[in-house]
Formats: structure tokens, sequence, C-alpha cells
């Protein structure tokens, strides 16, 4: 994978080019942005407090092509909480969306693929879950969600409190987004980032960018 950079001079960025993930330098800060089919992102790096003159602002954005049903989710907490004390692991694979179950080593503190390279390309989304215990992600996750351009998501709360909490990577940098920007969430299910709104990366709120149709069904 190739990396790429650019200074955003205009607000209406050129098109990311394909199989690089890019560095984007705008007056807000700088952020990195990757496309695969299905999936867009223009994440969050650092924010400046000092603007950058002469620069475009940059929006960050994520847009998946069409938000997992609520089904889907829903059949991922119940087998989480089918799992008793014991972490599980996902996968998502788009168009049309379908879950799998890799062949894994479940613990009460982690889970892994009995295979590293279980997931293959075909991935867009990794989830894991924290049962009973509150869905966040730890340095453990930061350590083994450094590849590649995915989306990922730990549920928690299991049994009391059904939560979700999710975040875009690009390769090593992490952006928590709101649940909904991916995922139809069943009734009862609480998103940790929605309150919080989307967050810039020193934790500041920022405006949620709108909902675009970007891709065809
Ligand atoms: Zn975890």
């Amino acid at each position: 994978m190739f990396v790429n950079h650019i200074f955003a001079r205009q607000e209406t960025l050129p098109p990311a080019p394909a199989g690089l993930y890019e560095y984007v330098i705008g007056s807000n800060g700088i952020f990195v942005r990757a496309s695969r089919p299905g999936l867009e992102a223009l994440i969050w790096v650092a924010a400046t407090n000092n603007e950058i003159r002469g620069l475009a602002q940059v929006q960050p954005f994520v847009r998946v092509y069409k938000p997992v049903p609520a089904w889907l989710v829903g059949r991922m907490f119940e087998m989480a909480f089918r799992a008793g004390d014991k972490e599980i692991l996902f996968y998502l694979s788009p168009n049309p969306w379908r879950l799998a179950l890799p062949e894994q080593v479940q613990s009460k503190g982690s889970v892994f693929p009995v295979d590293p390279y279980a997931s293959g390309s075909d991935t867009m989304i990794e989830i894991h879950s924290h049962h009973n215990m509150q869905p966040y992600f730890s340095k453990t996750d930061d350590h083994d969600e450094q590849a590649g351009f995915r989306i990922f998501a730990v549920l928690g709360n299991l049994g009391h409190n059904p939560s979700i909490a999710v975040r875009a990577g690009v390769y090593g940098h992490f952006w928590g987004i709101p649940a909904r920007w991916i995922f139809d969430l069943p009734a009862g299910v609480h998103d940790v980032n929605s309150a919080a709104r989307a967050m810039d990366s020193n934790n500041v709120e920022i405006e949620e960018p709108e909902v675009l149709d970007v891709f065809d069904d």
C-alpha cells in the first residue's frame, strides 16, 4: 500500500487515488483518507488550534454504501450474549452484508482468529465483544487493528444495557464515530458515541457531516 500527501486548496478535494491512502492537510488540521468499493473515509490525524492560512477547511466523514441491517446487528448481539463471559469475534463483508464467524480462540479478556489471515480483503467490518464489560477500544485492540482500512466495533454491557462503540481505522489512525453511520441499530441498543457525537482528534465536538447518498445500490 502506497501513501500520498496533498494540501486541501479547495473545499472539494480531488478524488482519492485508488490503491493509496492519502494524508490531507487542511486549514484545520491533518487528515487521512482512503476508499475501497462501498466505503470511503476521511478522518482526523491531528487538529490544529492555529489555522493554517491559505488552505481550505476539511470536513471529516465516513460513508458506507448501505448500513448493516438491524437484524444482522441483532444476531451478533444475540451470539455475543450466548458466548457468556467469553469474547467473540465477527467479520462482516459487504454487498450484500454477510456475517462470518472465524475459527477463534476465546477467553474472558481476549479473542483472536486461529488463522491470523482469516479475515481476508473482503472483510469491511471487524466486531468483537466485551461481554458484560464496557465496550471501548483497548490498547490490545489498537495493536490488533493497525492494518488496512476498515470499520471496527466493540459490543458490550450485554445483559444489562447492550451497547456498541464504533470507529473507522485507516492504517493505524482511528476515529470514533456514531454507530448509525454504519449500522441500523435494533431498538434498545445504546450507541456509546451517539451522545458524544462526532469528535475531532482533540475530543472537541464537530459539526456532523450531512449523510450523502454517494453510492448506488
Ligand atoms: Zn476489545
